[in-house]
């Protein structure tokens, strides 16, 4: 039917046809290349001969997620990039150094090629000051048209301009590209968590990831409002997915890796949903101080001294 409608067409009608087939064709082809979804596992330390020091997923045209092999550090932490048209902005830079400078410069430099740009700023934030997120900054401090926000809570305070913290939401425009910074402490005191507009997606740092979720006693207070007010916040956004900075739960619900573990075999997946953080927050009114350790299928809340 298709070759004999074709065949009592016009050669400009051909064309046409020719040109609507190729377009549909290429547009589906980009979002199948990008479909914002992750890898079927990350690597996990089964295999440290064959595996790479880090793994770098992109999960569309302008969000990278680098995973820190486990075979460098047991904490093997996620790195992210999100990138703008003026500012691309790196989430953490890892627990040692793992190559992540020569990592982070091929993926700026591809980026760049395919956006048909020169240049890029980069800012080194951090999902808070701990040195599992921290120790790769010192590869970036000379990297050219880089800023390295400082780890500790005045150089947070300092950068976002953070004038009644806790309080407050910083806007930051990566150029055509809106992050809500929100301050979050109570596992650390400069904690932030970050909401992407264009991939929907709430970073939680180690406030909320698959695994153990630690916070001092004396902290318990803090941590509590920080995650209630990030739930308020989030109930007003569209949350596709909530991504932490490690994962140490097995894909048996409760079970988790113990510390220091240096293979995760049967990894559990990164992404956590928004119902997660209302598991959470739904909890934290029943908790009595001293806090006890308390274990949900997808992570564990991890009270300290
Ligand atoms: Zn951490």
């Amino acid at each position: 039917m298709l070759s004999l409608y074709l065949r009592k067409k016009c050669h400009s009608s051909f064309i046409l046809i020719a040109i609507i087939l190729l377009t549909s064709w290429s547009a589906s082809s980009i979002s199948m290349e990008f479909p914002n979804t992750f890898p079927k596992t990350w690597i996990n330390g089964v295999d440290c001969a064959a595996e790479a020091k880090g793994q770098v997923h992109q999960y569309n045209e302008n969000l990278f997620i680098i995973r820190q092999s486990v075979c460098t550090n047991f904490e093997a932490p996620f790195i992210y990039l999100l990138f703008g048209k003026n500012k691309v902005l790196m989430q953490d830079s890892g627990a040692s150094d793992f190559g992540q400078r020569q990592i982070v410069d091929n993926i700026i430099k591809k980026w760049l090629i395919d956006n048909d740009l020169n240049t890029i700023e980069l800012i080194v934030s951090h999902s808070h000051g701990h040195g599992d997120h921290v120790a790769g900054d010192s590869l970036f401090i000379d990297r050219p048209n880089t800023q390295v926000i400082g780890k500790d809570l005045d150089s947070v305070k300092r950068f976002f301009g953070f004038n009644h913290w806790p309080d407050g939401i910083y806007q930051l425009d990566l150029g055509g590209r809106r992050i809500d910074i929100l301050p979050l402490p109570g596992h650390q005191d400069a904690h932030l968590a970050l909401y992407d507009y264009e991939t929907q997606i709430l970073f939680t740092g180690d406030s909320l990831y698959p695994g153990r979720i630690y916070f001092k006693q004396e902290n318990f207070v803090a941590f509590s409002k920080s995650l209630k007010k990030l739930y308020k916040y989030a109930q007003t956004k569209t949350v596709k997915h909530i991504l932490g900075t490690h994962i140490e739960m097995t894909k048996q619900p409760g079970v988790d890796y113990p510390f220091t573990t240096k293979a995760h075999k049967n990894e559990r997946k990164l992404q956590l949903t928004i119902q997660h953080l209302e598991q959470l927050v739904n909890w934290l009114p029943n908790a009595k101080l001293p806090v006890k350790k308390q274990v949900f299928d997808d992570f564990i809340l991890y009270p300290t001294n």
